[in-house]
């Protein structure tokens, strides 16, 4: 039973927590960013947290700087305390929906700890299984704004001038590890590392599963069931 509960009164018991997971491609970001809208939940994507740390210049954010600038991965850690901080802020309270992270099991209980200490807890995991030829497809036509940061897609969603954003006018480009040869070794990593939380939410009976190499509109209604599913659910 979730302390949030009031009977009768509509929307009362839609505070969900909700972690969407997925490989590179799979549409995480994008989905996360309807379904915080169309649930009233808070989008928390640990690379906006990131974004944001570094452009403020907080002590966080210089420190990501310094592994960035090699070109490395930002450590565990590192996101760790910005996630806390991140949970420290009152929008956290209405539910939301996180995006990005988990990536490994080591990051999933590290988590699970950080809401417990504030008597929260996750509701449910979705995992966006996408086939290998479509995130291929997705990511090498992925085009970005230089300006503003809108996504674009030489087929899916092409701009309306060649190269140039719909939204700012900033000239759009692909990202360098938008590659063939990248990609599949993004998702190398990806699978391997992941694997280990997968395992842990599916212990916890909070994975669903869903094929995301359909259109987002279809995958973004496909979660909102699951999520009607699981409040019309008795607790426990
Ligand atoms: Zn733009």
């Amino acid at each position: 039973m979730k302390a949030s509960s009031v009977p009768g009164v509509s929307g009362a018991e839609d505070k969900m927590r909700i972690i969407l997971l997925g490989p590179p491609g799979a549409g995480k970001g994008t989905q996360a960013k309807v379904l915080a809208e169309k649930l009233k939940l808070t989008h928390i994507s640990t690379g906006d947290i990131l974004r944001q740390n570094v452009s403020k210049g907080t002590q966080l954010g210089k420190q990501a700087i310094e592994f960035m600038s090699k070109g490395l991965l930002v450590p565990d850690e590192l996101v760790t305390k910005m996630l806390t901080q991140r949970f420290e802020q009152p929008d956290v309270r209405q539910g939301f929906i996180l995006d990005g992270f988990p990536r490994n099991i080591r990051q999933a209980q590290t988590l699970d700890e950080i809401l417990k200490q504030r008597n929260m807890s996750i509701d449910m995991v979705v995992y966006l299984d996408a086939s290998e030829p479509v995130i291929i497809q997705r990511l090498t036509g992925r085009l970005v704004c230089s300006a503003c940061g809108a996504i674009f897609h030489t087929k899916n969603m092409p701009p309306k001038k060649d190269m140039i954003c719909d939204n700012c006018g900033g000239s759009l480009y692909q990202r360098a590890d938008d590659q063939v040869k990248t990609i599949k070794n993004r998702l190398a990593v990806y699978q391997k590392e992941s694997a280990g939380a997968i395992q842990y939410y599916e212990k916890q009976k909070k994975l669903h599963r869903l094929d995301a190499d359909e259109e987002a509109e279809t995958v973004i209604n496909n979660i909102i069931h699951l999520t009607v599913q699981y409040n019309d659910s008795p607790k426990v």
